[in-house]
């Protein structure tokens, strides 16, 4: 087991105390930090204007994270590009890139797995295994930008895992992508999808970091909402959507609800009028993304029609909700959430079922 500590987990404060108490000049801290965030090395020794001296002391205490993937699938049809990533105690972790015309976004995931047993989702099939760290979330985001060799400008947490379950990593990853110093990534490019914790919300909506909130919705009544996340039981909507308007007051910024459409399950005319109905008394700006199911192979649910899934859109625009159809991407390398992950981990025998 590696006994130093991963100098990526650093911020550029924490970094310059390092360098005090080395003894080096201020200034050296500012040329590590952009080695680590701007340049994104993979080595202390790519670091041409640091002292062997120095250098070889930091190595005696630290080391650099790097994750190469393991697999990349790269889409034709849209550039999508899937990764897995191996971490260094062999957890295997994925993040997706995607091409839009406003730019490139990334989508990462927050922990290996995740405890949260949504009904629909892959990546909690096997529970969480631990936190990702933030240096493990900026090197999803580095990684992928020097494998692309283009500028990412977009950040979604919406891989796997629950980001507001393993807030303070999250937090530090968000200060650090943001940081002019490092990728100098907007906070207003980044958004953060939650199941809904209740506290952590609120604590998110006092730090000043104008992100985008996307709660994970997915149906229109607390007793729905408790079949399909057990996480509802603890949360009641009613608290989760007043949490989620006081985050609106206190960023400014919009809220996007997540609504996994599927067949049968929460995908009826009735169902889109009591989601607007729902909605129409949330307090501030708000949009409905609607996403068709991805089927998992170890549950039974299903995506809807097409058509069933253009009439819940209908309703909710006929009743002046502001509504979208998530675009898949990717669709021939498709695999849901935490399936990439699960694939893997079946072919190295990890898993058995
Ligand atoms: N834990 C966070 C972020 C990860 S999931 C959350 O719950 O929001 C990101 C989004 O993908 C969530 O809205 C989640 O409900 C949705 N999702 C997960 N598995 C899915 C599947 N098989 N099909 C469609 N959406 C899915």
């Amino acid at each position: 087991m590696e006994n130093r500590k991963d100098i990526c987990e650093l911020n550029i404060e924490e970094l310059r105390a390092l360098i005090k108490e080395k003894g080096q000049p201020k200034f050296r801290a500012d040329q590590l930090y952009g080695w680590l965030h701007k340049q994104k090395v993979k080595s202390f020794e790519e670091m041409k204007n640091i002292p062997a001296a120095l250098k070889n002391l930091l190595s005696e205490e630290y080391y650099i994270t790097v994750m190469e993937p393991e697999d990349i699938l790269i889409s034709r049809l849209d550039g999508t590009r899937k990764y897995v990533f191996a971490l260094f105690d062999g957890n295997v972790i994925e993040a997706v890139l995607m091409k839009y015309k406003h730019g490139n976004s990334v989508c990462i995931s927050s922990q290996v797995g995740c405890r949260m047993g949504c009904r629909f989702c892959a990546s909690t099939l096997d529970g969480c295994v631990r936190n990702l760290t933030a240096a493990e979330m900026l090197s999803e985001v580095y990684r992928i930008e020097s494998d692309l060799g283009e500028r990412i400008s977009n950040i979604v947490i919406m891989g796997s895992g629950e980001p507001l379950d393993n807030y303070d990593e999250v937090l530090r990853f968000l200060h650090m992508i943001t940081d002019p110093d490092g990728l100098n990534i907007s906070a207003r490019n980044i958004t953060l999808s939650t199941c809904g914790l209740v506290p952590e919300i609120r604590r998110l909506s006092k730090e000043e970091l104008p992100i985008t909130l996307a709660l994970s919705l997915h149906a229109p009544n607390q007793a729905k909402r408790e079949e399909i996340m057990p996480i509802a039981k603890k949360y009641e909507l009613s608290e989760v959507l007043s949490a989620c308007a006081d985050y609106v007051r206190d960023t400014g910024r919009r809220i996007s609800f997540e609504y996994s459409v599927v067949k049968g399950v929460n995908d009826s005319k009735e169902e889109a009028e009591e989601l607007s109905r729902l909605l129409r008394d949330f307090k501030g700006v708000f949009h409905v993304n609607i996403i068709p199911v991805n089927p998992i192979e170890e549950r039974e649910y299903e995506s809807p029609d097409r058509d069933a899934v253009l009439s819940f859109k209908d309703i909710l625009e006929r009743n002046k909700i502001n509504a979208t159809i998530r675009r898949e991407m990717g669709r021939d390398i498709s695999s849901a959430c935490g399936q990439l992950r699960r694939r893997h981990l079946k072919n190295a025998n990890t898993i058995t079922d």
